[in-house]
């Protein structure tokens, strides 16, 4: 529906309603009227109906408890916390807030667990626990995206068709290598190190807990998990689904709790392993805090990624790919594409392609299957993407938004592009974590190389062009975890992913995500 819609005539320039603190803009677009052509030069003007999906799917309890030992228990103190959906600003629910003795028994939990029951259990019995998790995740997927966009504020189309399936996707793909250890480590035994310490963030609730706890179940750890303090519901959802699975008790434990608690459970001295995806900042204090231990540590951090665009790339693909690279998710996406490198020779018919594509997407109702873009997650990071566009207009760079009517409340923030951007302004060197995009020129690939590089980070890229030899030229250059050639943002459990420099080290996914969940002994 999206290709058939076209622009309507021209209207002058309107400034729009500043809502949601969005500030005003200097250049915006008539909001765009769709309509269908009739061949006689009369069109008619239509609009997308609501399509809201239902939020019966879902039982959202008042209160949630900790999950640990497999049970649900309060905070060792009574406290709790409130859990706010971003798109209404209403709350959804209270939920325990973990305090430092709650982590140490969620600790002694998972250790209980691990000698008593998961390691002494064959490859293949802990596979069946999986593949049943993986089955379940499928049969409750519905429940789940719900409960995810009511939570994280992302649209219910992706946590439909992305985070719920591949969460699923994660868990069947490490129940395969559950009874094949050896296989995937030929000539050494791979032992599980104990217990893992997992810390999440926001952007993908139950994704991330997918790639922390299948690896990690997979290969014969138990966990403690703490998911971020604005998005625990899918976490604890999760923990009914270990329940319905008959996992033991003990070898899954999800607790809640603020940020500094995080610290407590890294440093807490049973703790073998510790995996933590989330800002470059509290990833510094953490490997800190592990510094002269033994603990294994992988960490997924910020990034800044390049999505580089050559003269000769079909311009309407790599449209479709800019768009995906940076609005998916509200760009809440660590390895979102927040520099377009354009060819200065293609850079005025591909920023005019792509405005025309902004004023098509729709920024609403997380929960109408028609939204592209939903609400931010938190009044935080609304604030923070605000001062950060602000920052780039106080700069110089060029800022274009389509009009669109944001919701009267909510976290909302509009599809925004900057062109005109230097590389020392702040948009094009700090990661916003919203839907901004910075448009940047170059002339030969080296200078394109130079630029991509040019950021402290090194988790993502990606590049637009007709020639395959060009691809390989520029991959192995590029100082990035994962380029993307003619595409952006594709997962798979199957491929590896991590970063370079600022962005952390170590891999989730694939082979290399198992083998951060063992220690590899000679036979
Ligand atoms: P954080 O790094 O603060 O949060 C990620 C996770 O770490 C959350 O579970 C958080 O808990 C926890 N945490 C916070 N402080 C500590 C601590 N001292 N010790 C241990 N764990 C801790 O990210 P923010 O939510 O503050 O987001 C800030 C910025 O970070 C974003 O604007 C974005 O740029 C970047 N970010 C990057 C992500 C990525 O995927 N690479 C994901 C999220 C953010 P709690 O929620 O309770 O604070």
């Amino acid at each position: 529906m999206v290709g058939m819609a076209t622009r309507t005539p021209a209207e002058p320039p309107v400034e729009p309603k500043s809502t949601n603190g969005n500030s005003a803009v200097t250049r915006v677009e008539p909001a765009p009227t769709s309509s269908w052509g009739l061949g006689d030069g009369a069109a008619i003007p239509w609009e997308y109906a609501p399509a809201p999906e239902s939020r019966d799917v879902v039982t959202v309890k008042e209160r949630y408890g900790l999950f640990i030992g497999g049970k649900d228990v309060a905070a060792s103190d009574g406290e709790i916390f409130s859990t706010v959906n971003p798109a209404t600003e209403e709350k959804l629910a209270d939920v325990a807030r973990a305090t430092a003795a709650d982590m140490d028994k969620a600790v002694r939990a998972a250790r209980s667990a691990f000698r008593r029951s998961w390691s002494t259990l064959t490859g293949k019995e802990r596979a069946k626990y999986l593949f049943r998790i993986a089955r379940i995740l499928q049969e409750r997927s519905r429940e789940f995206a719900v409960l995810e966009s009511m939570d994280s504020g992302k649209p219910i189309k992706e946590s439909r068709d992305v985070d719920v399936p591949l969460a699923a996707a994660h868990f069947w793909y490490y129940a395969g290598w559950a009874d094949k250890l050896e296989y995937a480590f030929p000539g050494r035994v791979a032992k599980p190190l104990g217990v893992a310490a997992q810390i999440i963030p926001w952007n993908f609730p139950l994704l991330m807990l997918a790639w922390k706890i299948a690896p990690a179940l997979a290969a014969g750890n138990t966990v403690v998990l703490k998911p971020a303090s604005t998005t625990p519901l899918s976490a604890l959802l999760f923990a009914d689904v270990c329940r319905q699975a008959d996992l033991p008790p003990g070898v899954v434990n999800i607790v809640p709790g603020p940020g500094a608690i995080g610290m407590a459970l890294v440093t807490h001295p049973d703790v073998d392993k510790v995996a933590f995806t989330g800002s470059t900042d509290i990833g510094r204090q953490i490997f800190k805090g592990v510094a002269g231990t033994d603990k294994g540590l992988t960490l997924e951090l910020g990034g800044k990624a390049a999505n580089i665009v050559f003269d000769d790339a079909p311009l309407d693909q790599a449209v479709e790919g800019i768009v995906n690279g940076i609005y998916f998710n509200q760009g809440e996406v660590c390895c979102a594409g927040s520099r377009l490198l354009a060819q200065e020779s293609i850079v005025e018919p591909l920023v005019e392609k792509l405005k025309d594509r902004l004023a098509t997407l729709r920024v609403g109702d997380p929960l109408d299957k028609n939204t592209d873009v939903g609400a931010i997650n938190s009044r935080a990071q609304l604030e923070k993407i605000t001062e950060l566009v602000a920052a780039g207009r106080a700069e110089g760079a060029e800022m274009y938004q389509p009009a669109c009517d944001l919701p009267e409340r909510g976290y909302f923030f509009r599809p925004t592009l900057f062109t005109n951007v230097a590389q020392s302004h702040r948009i094009a060197r700090e990661e916003i974590f919203g839907p901004v995009l910075s448009v940047l020129t170059f002339r030969t690939p080296e200078e394109a190389v130079e630029k991509a590089n040019n950021t402290p980070y090194g988790l993502s890229a990606g590049i637009w062009t007709d020639k395959g030899s060009r691809i390989l030229h520029m991959v192995k250059r590029m100082k990035a975890g994962v380029v993307w050639a003619n595409t952006f943002n594709r997962f798979d459990p199957t491929s590896p992913f991590g970063g370079y420099k600022e962005s952390g080290f170590g891999r989730e996914g694939g082979m290399h995500g198992l083998h951060a969940y063992v220690r590899l002994e000679d036979r």
